[in-house]
Protein backbone atom coordinates (compact mmCIF):
# COMPACT_ATOMS: atom_id res chain seq x y z
CA UNK A 1 0.00 0.00 0.00
CA UNK A 2 1.25 3.14 -1.21
CA UNK A 3 0.57 6.54 1.11
CA UNK A 4 1.02 9.85 0.81
CA UNK A 5 0.87 12.22 3.49
CA UNK A 6 0.60 16.21 2.71
CA UNK A 7 2.14 17.66 5.76
CA UNK A 8 3.20 20.92 7.85
CA UNK A 9 5.75 20.87 10.63
CA UNK A 10 5.57 19.95 14.68
CA UNK A 11 1.58 18.39 14.24
CA UNK A 12 1.92 16.75 11.10
CA UNK A 13 5.68 15.65 11.68
CA UNK A 14 3.80 13.45 14.95
CA UNK A 15 1.43 11.97 12.53
CA UNK A 16 3.81 10.84 10.22
CA UNK A 17 5.61 8.99 12.76
CA UNK A 18 2.14 7.34 13.81
CA UNK A 19 1.43 6.59 10.08
CA UNK A 20 5.16 5.40 9.65
CA UNK A 21 4.58 2.95 12.96
CA UNK A 22 0.94 1.76 10.76
CA UNK A 23 2.49 1.21 7.28
CA UNK A 24 5.27 -1.40 6.12
CA UNK A 25 9.00 0.03 5.60
CA UNK A 26 9.05 2.00 2.60
CA UNK A 27 5.22 2.48 2.05
CA UNK A 28 4.94 6.38 2.80
CA UNK A 29 5.76 9.50 0.95
CA UNK A 30 5.88 12.71 3.24
CA UNK A 31 5.42 15.97 1.13
CA UNK A 32 5.95 18.73 3.29
CA UNK A 33 5.32 22.64 3.32
CA UNK A 34 7.99 24.74 1.87
CA UNK A 35 5.93 28.23 2.35
CA UNK A 36 7.85 28.89 5.86
CA UNK A 37 10.85 28.32 4.73
CA UNK A 38 13.50 31.33 5.43
CA UNK A 39 17.13 32.64 5.72
CA UNK A 40 18.47 33.37 8.83
CA UNK A 41 22.34 34.29 9.14
CA UNK A 42 22.40 33.79 5.62
CA UNK A 43 21.61 30.12 6.22
CA UNK A 44 18.51 28.36 4.24
CA UNK A 45 16.09 27.23 7.08
CA UNK A 46 13.12 24.83 5.93
CA UNK A 47 11.73 24.28 9.06
CA UNK A 48 8.59 22.12 8.21
CA UNK A 49 11.17 19.65 6.48
CA UNK A 50 13.54 20.13 9.40
CA UNK A 51 10.72 18.91 12.18
CA UNK A 52 9.90 15.84 10.09
CA UNK A 53 12.97 14.95 9.36
CA UNK A 54 14.02 14.96 13.39
CA UNK A 55 10.76 13.73 14.00
CA UNK A 56 11.39 10.41 11.82
CA UNK A 57 14.59 10.28 12.40
CA UNK A 58 14.06 10.09 15.66
CA UNK A 59 16.20 13.17 16.83
CA UNK A 60 13.69 15.34 17.75
CA UNK A 61 12.85 17.01 21.17
CA UNK A 62 9.85 15.69 22.58
CA UNK A 63 9.34 18.42 25.45
CA UNK A 64 10.01 21.16 23.49
CA UNK A 65 7.83 20.06 20.64
CA UNK A 66 10.26 21.55 17.81
CA UNK A 67 14.04 20.58 17.10
CA UNK A 68 16.62 18.71 17.79
CA UNK A 69 16.78 16.61 21.13
CA UNK A 70 20.09 17.66 23.50
CA UNK A 71 19.99 20.85 21.53
CA UNK A 72 22.39 23.58 23.01
CA UNK A 73 22.48 27.28 21.97
CA UNK A 74 25.91 28.63 22.11
CA UNK A 75 26.30 29.57 18.65
CA UNK A 76 23.39 31.32 18.52
CA UNK A 77 24.42 33.21 21.83
CA UNK A 78 27.64 33.76 19.84
CA UNK A 79 25.79 35.67 17.02
CA UNK A 80 23.75 37.11 18.91
CA UNK A 81 26.38 38.84 21.14
CA UNK A 82 28.00 40.07 17.70
CA UNK A 83 25.26 41.82 16.61
CA UNK A 84 23.60 39.56 14.40
CA UNK A 85 20.02 38.08 14.47
CA UNK A 86 18.62 35.90 16.76
CA UNK A 87 14.80 35.73 16.83
CA UNK A 88 14.60 32.70 15.13
CA UNK A 89 15.62 29.96 17.37
CA UNK A 90 18.47 27.42 15.91
CA UNK A 91 20.50 25.92 17.83
CA UNK A 92 24.08 23.80 17.57
CA UNK A 93 22.89 20.73 16.30
CA UNK A 94 20.30 21.89 14.09
CA UNK A 95 22.90 24.54 12.69
CA UNK A 96 24.73 21.60 10.99
CA UNK A 97 21.91 20.94 8.62
CA UNK A 98 21.16 24.31 7.55
CA UNK A 99 25.11 24.91 6.87
CA UNK A 100 25.28 21.63 4.67
CA UNK A 101 21.99 22.48 3.00
CA UNK A 102 23.09 25.81 2.37
CA UNK A 103 26.28 24.92 1.12
CA UNK A 104 24.29 22.39 -1.61
CA UNK A 105 21.63 24.78 -2.35
CA UNK A 106 24.68 27.71 -3.42
CA UNK A 107 26.28 24.96 -5.40
CA UNK A 108 23.02 24.40 -7.58
CA UNK A 109 21.44 21.21 -5.74
CA UNK A 110 17.55 21.72 -6.20
CA UNK A 111 16.00 21.36 -2.23
CA UNK A 112 14.11 17.99 -3.01
CA UNK A 113 17.14 16.96 -3.58
CA UNK A 114 19.27 17.83 -0.58
CA UNK A 115 16.41 16.82 1.15
CA UNK A 116 16.47 13.28 -0.11
CA UNK A 117 20.30 13.00 0.83
CA UNK A 118 19.33 14.61 4.22
CA UNK A 119 16.84 11.73 4.57
CA UNK A 120 19.33 8.97 3.35
CA UNK A 121 21.64 10.22 5.92
CA UNK A 122 19.10 10.02 8.84
CA UNK A 123 18.41 6.50 7.73
CA UNK A 124 14.43 6.82 6.89
CA UNK A 125 12.55 4.41 5.65
CA UNK A 126 10.09 7.29 4.76
CA UNK A 127 10.50 9.39 1.67
CA UNK A 128 10.41 13.34 1.94
CA UNK A 129 9.48 15.66 -0.91
CA UNK A 130 9.16 19.10 -0.60
CA UNK A 131 6.00 20.13 -2.33
CA UNK A 132 8.66 22.49 -4.60
CA UNK A 133 11.78 23.19 -5.24
CA UNK A 134 10.47 27.05 -5.82
CA UNK A 135 10.45 29.46 -3.52
CA UNK A 136 6.82 29.95 -2.33
CA UNK A 137 6.70 31.76 0.71
CA UNK A 138 3.45 32.23 2.81
CA UNK A 139 2.60 36.00 3.78
CA UNK A 140 0.09 36.95 6.16
CA UNK A 141 -2.30 39.98 5.27
CA UNK A 142 -3.31 41.37 8.94
CA UNK A 143 -4.87 45.01 10.34
CA UNK A 144 -1.77 45.72 10.65
CA UNK A 145 -0.31 45.18 7.26
CA UNK A 146 1.33 41.93 5.72
CA UNK A 147 3.95 40.30 6.70
CA UNK A 148 6.44 37.54 5.65
CA UNK A 149 5.47 34.20 7.57
CA UNK A 150 7.82 33.80 10.41
CA UNK A 151 7.76 37.71 10.99
CA UNK A 152 4.36 37.30 12.16
CA UNK A 153 5.00 33.94 13.76
CA UNK A 154 7.84 33.91 15.76
CA UNK A 155 8.54 38.24 16.17
CA UNK A 156 4.81 39.30 16.39
CA UNK A 157 3.90 35.54 18.07
CA UNK A 158 1.20 35.29 16.01
CA UNK A 159 -0.74 37.73 17.33
CA UNK A 160 -2.52 39.73 14.47
CA UNK A 161 -5.79 38.15 13.37
CA UNK A 162 -5.46 36.76 10.07
CA UNK A 163 -7.79 38.22 6.58
CA UNK A 164 -5.74 36.51 4.46
CA UNK A 165 -2.66 33.97 3.35
CA UNK A 166 -1.01 34.81 0.33
CA UNK A 167 1.57 32.31 -0.75
CA UNK A 168 3.93 34.23 -2.59
CA UNK A 169 5.04 32.74 -5.94
CA UNK A 170 2.47 29.68 -5.54
CA UNK A 171 1.09 30.38 -9.13
CA UNK A 172 3.73 29.79 -10.84
CA UNK A 173 5.71 26.69 -8.80
CA UNK A 174 6.05 23.65 -10.02
CA UNK A 175 5.96 20.79 -7.67
CA UNK A 176 9.17 19.16 -6.89
CA UNK A 177 10.37 16.08 -8.94
CA UNK A 178 8.68 12.95 -7.65
CA UNK A 179 5.59 14.88 -5.92
CA UNK A 180 2.88 14.15 -8.72
CA UNK A 181 3.95 10.56 -9.20
CA UNK A 182 3.39 9.67 -5.83
CA UNK A 183 -0.01 11.31 -6.09
CA UNK A 184 -0.67 9.65 -8.89
CA UNK A 185 0.55 5.98 -7.57
CA UNK A 186 -0.62 6.64 -3.87
CA UNK A 187 -3.32 4.12 -2.36
CA UNK A 188 -3.99 7.02 0.09
CA UNK A 189 -3.87 10.26 0.26
CA UNK A 190 -3.76 11.94 3.74
CA UNK A 191 -3.86 15.46 5.10
CA UNK A 192 -2.48 15.92 8.49
CA UNK A 193 -3.72 17.37 10.92
CA UNK A 194 -1.90 20.59 10.54
CA UNK A 195 -2.32 24.02 10.27
CA UNK A 196 -5.28 24.27 6.87
CA UNK A 197 -4.09 27.90 6.09
CA UNK A 198 -0.31 28.38 6.35
CA UNK A 199 0.87 24.39 6.43
CA UNK A 200 -1.49 22.94 4.21
CA UNK A 201 -2.51 25.84 2.22
CA UNK A 202 1.15 26.56 0.59
CA UNK A 203 1.28 23.12 -0.60
CA UNK A 204 -2.60 23.27 -2.01
CA UNK A 205 -1.69 26.72 -3.56
CA UNK A 206 0.87 24.76 -6.28
CA UNK A 207 -1.72 24.33 -9.29
CA UNK A 208 -0.62 21.33 -10.45
CA UNK A 209 -0.84 19.75 -6.93
CA UNK A 210 -4.07 21.13 -6.41
CA UNK A 211 -5.07 19.84 -9.60
CA UNK A 212 -4.00 16.42 -9.21
CA UNK A 213 -5.74 16.16 -5.88
CA UNK A 214 -8.80 17.57 -7.14
CA UNK A 215 -8.83 14.75 -9.62
CA UNK A 216 -7.59 11.97 -7.40
CA UNK A 217 -8.00 8.33 -7.96
CA UNK A 218 -7.48 7.28 -4.52
CA UNK A 219 -9.65 8.30 -1.51
CA UNK A 220 -8.28 11.66 0.41
CA UNK A 221 -8.88 11.96 4.05
CA UNK A 222 -8.02 14.96 6.65
CA UNK A 223 -7.04 14.79 9.65
CA UNK A 224 -8.60 18.10 11.88
CA UNK A 225 -5.77 19.87 13.82
CA UNK A 226 -8.99 21.09 16.31
CA UNK A 227 -9.66 19.24 19.47
CA UNK A 228 -12.95 20.67 20.79
CA UNK A 229 -13.07 23.41 18.64
CA UNK A 230 -9.49 24.52 19.58
CA UNK A 231 -5.82 24.16 17.82
CA UNK A 232 -4.04 21.49 19.91
CA UNK A 233 -1.25 24.55 19.86
CA UNK A 234 -0.84 27.74 17.49
CA UNK A 235 -3.04 29.72 15.74
CA UNK A 236 -5.47 27.18 13.39
CA UNK A 237 -8.20 27.93 15.84
CA UNK A 238 -8.84 31.64 15.68
CA UNK A 239 -7.91 32.05 11.63
CA UNK A 240 -10.79 29.39 11.27
CA UNK A 241 -12.86 31.49 13.54
CA UNK A 242 -11.99 34.77 11.08
CA UNK A 243 -11.64 33.28 7.21
CA UNK A 244 -14.00 30.28 7.70
CA UNK A 245 -16.47 31.83 10.01
CA UNK A 246 -16.03 28.89 12.82
CA UNK A 247 -13.59 26.42 14.42
CA UNK A 248 -16.76 23.00 13.64
CA UNK A 249 -15.66 20.43 11.20
CA UNK A 250 -17.47 21.93 8.42
CA UNK A 251 -14.94 24.69 8.52
CA UNK A 252 -12.15 22.65 8.43
CA UNK A 253 -13.64 20.75 5.24
CA UNK A 254 -14.21 24.36 3.88
CA UNK A 255 -10.61 24.66 3.61
CA UNK A 256 -10.27 21.45 1.48
CA UNK A 257 -13.50 21.43 -1.05
CA UNK A 258 -13.22 19.60 -3.38
CA UNK A 259 -9.66 17.69 -2.18
CA UNK A 260 -11.03 15.35 0.44
CA UNK A 261 -13.64 12.40 0.75
CA UNK A 262 -13.80 12.39 4.70
CA UNK A 263 -12.87 14.43 8.21
CA UNK A 264 -11.46 12.71 10.77
CA UNK A 265 -12.54 14.64 13.73
CA UNK A 266 -11.98 14.58 17.52
CA UNK A 267 -14.78 12.91 19.71
CA UNK A 268 -15.12 16.80 21.49
CA UNK A 269 -16.27 17.58 18.08
CA UNK A 270 -18.86 15.24 17.33
CA UNK A 271 -22.03 15.57 16.83
CA UNK A 272 -21.42 17.57 14.04
CA UNK A 273 -22.55 17.75 10.35
CA UNK A 274 -20.14 18.56 7.07
CA UNK A 275 -20.47 18.31 3.39
CA UNK A 276 -18.19 15.07 3.37
CA UNK A 277 -18.76 12.01 5.90
CA UNK A 278 -16.71 12.62 9.56
CA UNK A 279 -14.98 10.25 10.91
CA UNK A 280 -14.79 10.25 15.07
CA UNK A 281 -11.95 8.96 17.20
CA UNK A 282 -9.34 10.26 19.71
CA UNK A 283 -7.37 12.75 17.64
CA UNK A 284 -4.59 13.81 20.29
CA UNK A 285 -1.06 12.05 19.81
CA UNK A 286 -0.20 12.19 23.34
CA UNK A 287 2.00 9.55 22.44
CA UNK A 288 3.50 7.50 19.49
CA UNK A 289 0.85 4.77 20.22
CA UNK A 290 -2.07 7.51 19.98
CA UNK A 291 -0.29 8.86 17.00
CA UNK A 292 -0.39 5.13 15.40
CA UNK A 293 -4.02 4.70 15.78
CA UNK A 294 -5.17 7.55 15.12
CA UNK A 295 -2.99 7.07 11.71
CA UNK A 296 -4.77 3.81 11.24
CA UNK A 297 -8.41 5.35 11.76
CA UNK A 298 -7.40 7.56 8.88
CA UNK A 299 -6.03 4.75 6.78
CA UNK A 300 -8.80 2.90 7.01
CA UNK A 301 -10.96 6.01 6.21
CA UNK A 302 -8.98 5.93 3.20
CA UNK A 303 -9.14 2.83 2.28
CA UNK A 304 -13.52 2.96 1.58
P1 LIG B 1 3.86 23.60 12.22
O1 LIG B 1 4.18 23.75 10.78
O2 LIG B 1 5.05 23.25 13.07
O3 LIG B 1 3.02 24.71 12.77
O4 LIG B 1 2.99 22.29 12.35
P2 LIG B 1 1.63 21.81 11.72
O5 LIG B 1 0.88 22.84 10.97
O6 LIG B 1 1.89 20.51 11.05
O7 LIG B 1 0.91 21.48 13.07
C1 LIG B 1 0.25 22.47 13.84
C2 LIG B 1 -1.16 22.00 14.06
O8 LIG B 1 -1.11 20.68 14.62
C3 LIG B 1 -1.92 22.84 15.04
O9 LIG B 1 -3.03 23.40 14.37
C4 LIG B 1 -2.36 21.85 16.12
O10 LIG B 1 -3.71 22.07 16.52
C5 LIG B 1 -2.20 20.53 15.45
N1 LIG B 1 -1.87 19.45 16.37
C6 LIG B 1 -0.77 19.36 17.14
N2 LIG B 1 -0.81 18.25 17.90
C7 LIG B 1 -1.98 17.63 17.60
C8 LIG B 1 -2.61 16.43 18.06
O11 LIG B 1 -2.11 15.71 18.92
N3 LIG B 1 -3.83 16.11 17.50
C9 LIG B 1 -4.41 16.91 16.56
N4 LIG B 1 -5.60 16.54 16.05
N5 LIG B 1 -3.84 18.05 16.10
C10 LIG B 1 -2.66 18.39 16.62
CA1 LIG C 1 5.22 25.30 9.64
Amino acid sequence: MRVVLLSGGVGGARFARGLEDALEPGALTVVGNVGDDLEVLGLHVSPDLDSLLYALAGLNDEERGWGRAGESWRTLESAAAWGGESWFRLGDLDLGLHLVRTQALRAGEPLSRVTARLAERAGLRTRLLPASDDPVRTHVVTPAGRFPFQEWFVTRRHEDEVDAVDVEAAAAARPAPGVLDALRDADALLLAPSNPYVSLGPILAVPAIRAELAGRRARCVAVSPLVGGRAVRGPADRMLSRMAGGTEPRHVTLCYEGLIDALVIDEADAPARADVPLVVTSTLMTDRDAARRLAEVALEAAAG
